[in-house]
């Protein structure tokens, strides 16, 4: 019997609207879904803890917390980043430790773990970790095509997996890449090799993933991953529903009744439609260009929302072409997170910039450095010293340079007043620059972008413009339009949470010795002081933009004069940062 892990609460709203389903709109499904007799739920992990604190104002342990205890029947899943845990970075083993067992105390059964370039000393703590707690570890290979992966890749991989005492394995196809006939080779080969079950995930973006689906079934895979039928196609998952009576009545038949999905379909299609607003037709129609491009599902709308948040939506075609060239100068990694993250801000910086490698991301250098694991394939030496000059890229695991991290976060976590439990310290130690917003409560959910009507005050949509500005006599007025008779409150600048300190933002263009933001973000750090002399190419601060730290340099030489920024500011395109003359 073909077990079903259903992906609707974690990888297909992840994939679809940019992971933002609220954990009000699970609640009241969970047990419905408990009902059906899946091999699993993934309810966790992922890009979802990310945007709950940053854009929902959520307490991601509380919606594991709230999810679990309406679950009784079948296992909690999650995705796990391995040595990434939920984040961007490699944290070091201590936090790893922490944070494997509060998820397992939080409920998870099921820790599907991975590594973004699929170098397995990068999984070890985490699989260990979750191994002794007494977890279900899916060990999970990243897959990719290119050059360097042939199915034996994957096959070592696998066995290299069971050897490490894994329970199950998954091909993670994130990209929709996968055919039939590579799977076929795969399955078949990881099945001769490893006696654990062998679950196949992949996603529709172009198209292929409901026949690699099956093939996977007659090569002997035991679990498939599909999406209720709503918030399945496109970027995300095929159809759970489609699944289920495609497979009824063959070897391969799941003993799920279709009467059971009844009201969850409906319950999710009203779903939906409250989150229509956040469907792009990008993420929603076949992508057959994604067989070169090799965008996951995920990365396509958050390229979209990011390219908007930076004017850029214009530049999305040149983005995609830019991609597969950066992704070959590092070696060809998987684009998964986080690699992709990594890979797609650097091209996006290449092409808004106007040069390549003008800006170069902290979290690119660090990636060349060899600090998230050795690349696939070696980098070049001349793309090595484009991105860190003299530096030598390390040849250890990366986590073994990393000190304990954990006290030093207590302790800073305690100086803020966020340190309220090990898991708040978590949430701070994973994203220190943008847990403390969040753990003091200053974080504003973010409001589905829909035209509303409350009494006689709209509040429009993202589409319509509602503040302009008006230069006159060399004053700089606001002007906010709205229908006659009617208030308006302002729309939110951005889906950003912070938005802070939007009075004080300089914008004049003709101001000398102007230095502009040359991206929408949040201020990390600032390097230099007023009074300081800079000389041009110096690092002047660092601004988190898609989801990564962006250093900006000094476009000229000279003394700084005035600096208009604070750490935590967000700064949008064209912002004055500071004045150096
Ligand atoms: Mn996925």
């Amino acid at each position: 019997m073909v077990k079903i892990t259903e992906t609707a609460l974690r990888d297909a709203h992840q994939s679809l609207i940019a992971t933002r389903m609220r954990t009000e709109d699970m609640l009241d499904i969970v047990e419905k879904l408990d009902d059906v007799g899946y091999y699993s739920l993934e309810i966790w992990g992922g890009a979802t803890f990310d945007s709950c604190i940053r854009y929902l104002n959520e307490d991601p342990w509380h919606r594991l917390r709230d999810i679990k205890s309406r679950m009784k029947k079948t296992p909690a899943q999650m995705l796990l980043r391995a040595q990434n845990l939920v984040g961007y970075r490699h944290y070091p083993d201590d936090i790893v430790e922490k944070f494997v067992t509060k998820s397992f105390e939080y409920g998870i059964d099921i820790f599907r773990i991975f590594d973004a370039v699929n170098d397995l000393r990068n999984v070890k703590t985490s699989v260990v970790t979750a191994k002794k707690l007494g977890a279900h570890v899916q060990g999970t290979l990243s897959y990719t095509t290119s050059p360097v992966h042939t199915p034996e890749t994957y096959i070592n991989l696998a066995k290299e997996f069971a050897e490490m005492d894994c329970d199950s394995i998954c091909i993670k196809d994130m990209a929709g890449l996968l055919t039939p006939a590579a799977v076929t080779e795969i399955v078949k080969g990881i099945k001769k090799e490893v006696s654990v079950p062998v679950d196949v995930h992949s996603h529709c973006t172009s198209g292929i993933a409901p026949y690699t689906y099956f093939a996977a079934l007659e090569a002997g895979a035991d679990i498939i991953d599909t999406a209720i039928s709503p918030f399945s196609f496109g970027t995300s998952q095929p159809s759970t529903e489609s699944t289920v009576a495609a497979l009824k009545n063959t070897p391969y038949d799941t003993g799920i009744d279709l009467d059971s999905f009844r009201e969850i379909t409906k319950y999710f299609k009203d779903l939906r439609e409250k989150y229509s607003s956040l469907y792009n037709p990008i993420s929603v129609t076949v992508n057959t260009d994604i067989l070169n491009y090799q965008v996951p599902g995920g990365m396509l709308s958050n390229l979209v929302s990011q390219l908007k948040e930076q004017n850029a939506l214009d530049r999305f075609e040149d983005v995609l072409k830019e991609m597969p060239k950066v992704r070959e100068e590092m070696g060809y990694p998987p684009l998964v997170t986080p690699a992709s993250q990594i890979i797609v801000a650097q091209s996006v910086l290449n092409v808004i910039t106007g040069e390549r490698y003008k800006i170069i991301s902290k979290e690119i250098k660090d990636y060349v450095r060899g600090h998230y694991g050795k690349p696939p394939s070696p980098i070049k030496a001349e793309i090595i010293s484009k991105i860190i000059n003299d530096e030598k890229p390390i040849t250890v695991r990366p986590a073994d340079l990393l000190e304990p991290e954990f006290e030093l976060r207590k302790k800073e976590a305690e100086s803020l007043g966020i340190a309220n439990s090990e898991e708040d310290i978590l949430t701070y130690a994973i994203y220190p620059s943008i847990a403390p917003k969040f753990l003091k409560g200053e974080v504003k959910a973010e409001e589905l972008p829909t035209v509303r009507r409350t009494g006689n005050i709209i509040s429009v949509s993202d589409s319509a413009p509602t503040n302009f500005e008006v230069h006159a006599n060399n004053e700089t007025y606001t002007v906010v339009i709205h229908p006659k008779g009617m208030s308006v409150e302002p729309r939110n600048q951005s889906s950003q949470s912070s938005g802070s300190n939007s009075s004080n933002k300089v914008t004049a263009k003709d101001m000398p010795g102007a230095v502009l933001s040359s991206m929408q973000g949040m201020v990390i750090s600032i390097n230099v002081s007023v009074g300081q002399t800079v000389n041009k190419g110096d690092q002047i601060c660092l601004i988190e933009a898609f989801k990564m730290g962006n250093t900006l340099t000094a476009p000229w030489s000279g003394e700084v004069k005035q600096i208009m920024i604070n750490k935590g500011d967000s700064v949008s395109v064209d912002d004055v940062l500071m004045v150096i003359e």
